[in-house]
């Protein structure tokens, strides 16, 4: 055995690296609840940062980029009206097979596994912004909330107790332990469809790499996007219902997130799959759904109820400006 490198160390670099592919490898160990940054774990995550980059290099074509938006509405609606509003609030039903699709859509966003995202989000909703809170920006900051947080050793577990109606299918589980494989797949994919339409269907005028940073870029676009709704809407943004928490609701972000920027509507009522509270309030989620619902896929959306609603005029009527005068 060579010295110098302890037991531990080699242990806990081993882990890291086996957690790249099944997130459940190895024993939990002391290790694993510090609150520092697993470096070696996020690699993966670092790397796509990097490869996002070579769309520099690859050139944009009108297929790669177009499939790059495609992926990217598909997979933002995916975390906000399936990994959000579903899988963390259960706010409205659906059947097994739908619910798997839901999970796996989810999943190709790169963003860990349905119960992981669950878990640590319920958990946001029950401690938002007080000391144990894992991304509040009152706490720890711009950049622990935006991306510090999921990067710490001790942010990696899924804490099943917490999500044990998600936890009772099997399914989910394997999607949860196994987060990489969807989108490892999605990426395979991208490369195959680029390398076959450079060689069998070249006015496609794309290729395998190009195909594929165009699919990472898109990725980590769609990281940020997400990320924002931890550190800036709890920043920016006015604030409706005194909540305890700094929540905050923001036009600009619930544009950008399809709608989760009404964050401050949503920490007040959170089991509603509406977060836009009123009609001028954008909720493209929310349309989305309602959509699904008249499809058949989705049914019993839970609403606001009314009483949140008449708080709600309530206090926007308190703080509209008292000078307006009549209109002559
Ligand atoms: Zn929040
Ligand atoms: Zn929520």
């Amino acid at each position: 055995m060579s010295a110098g490198v302890p037991e531990s160390a080699k242990r806990g670099t081993w882990a890291s690296v086996a957690r790249w592919f099944d997130g459940w490898a190895v024993a939990e160990s002391r290790r694993d609840s510090a609150e520092k940054v697993d470096w070696l774990r996020i690699t993966p995550f670092l790397l796509l940062h990097v490869a996002a980059l070579g769309t520099i290099f690859t050139g944009a074509g009108f297929v790669a980029v177009g499939t790059a938006i495609g992926l990217y509405f598909v997979r933002l609606f995916a975390i906000t009206g399936f990994y959000h509003r579903y899988f963390s609030h259960r706010a409205y039903k659906t059947n097994r097979f739908w619910q798997f699709v839901f999970a796996i859509l989810g999943n190709a966003a790169a963003q860990r596994g349905p119960l992981w995202w669950a878990a640590h989000h319920r958990f946001h909703h029950k401690h938002a912004d007080e000391t144990v809170d894992r991304h509040s920006p009152r706490q720890r900051g711009f950049w622990w909330s935006h991306t510090g947080w999921f990067t710490a050793r001790s942010n990696f577990r899924t804490d099943l107790e917490s999500v044990r109606d998600l936890a009772k299918y099997p399914e989910l589980v394997f999607l949860d332990r196994f987060a990489g494989l969807v989108p490892a797949l999605l990426f395979a994919a991208l490369y195959g469809v680029g390398f076959w339409a450079e060689h069998s269907a070249p006015h496609l005028r794309t290729n395998g790499l190009q195909m594929l940073t165009w699919g990472i870029l898109s990725t980590v676009v769609l990281y940020h996007v997400t990320y924002t709704i931890n550190s800036l809407a709890h920043v920016y943004g006015n604030r409706r219902y005194q909540t305890t928490d700094d929540s905050r609701n923001n036009l600009w972000l619930a544009l950008l997130t399809l709608g989760e920027g009404w964050h401050n509507n949503h920490h007040r009522y959170q089991a509603s799959a509406r977060n836009g509270f009123f009609a001028r309030e954008i909720d493209v989620t929310w349309y989305a759904l309602k959509l699904l619902e008249r499809i058949g896929v989705i049914r019993d959306l839970v609403p606001v109820p009314e009483s949140v609603l008449a708080e709600g005029r309530a206090a926007d009527a308190a703080s509209a400006p008292r000078s307006s005068s009549p209109m002559s």
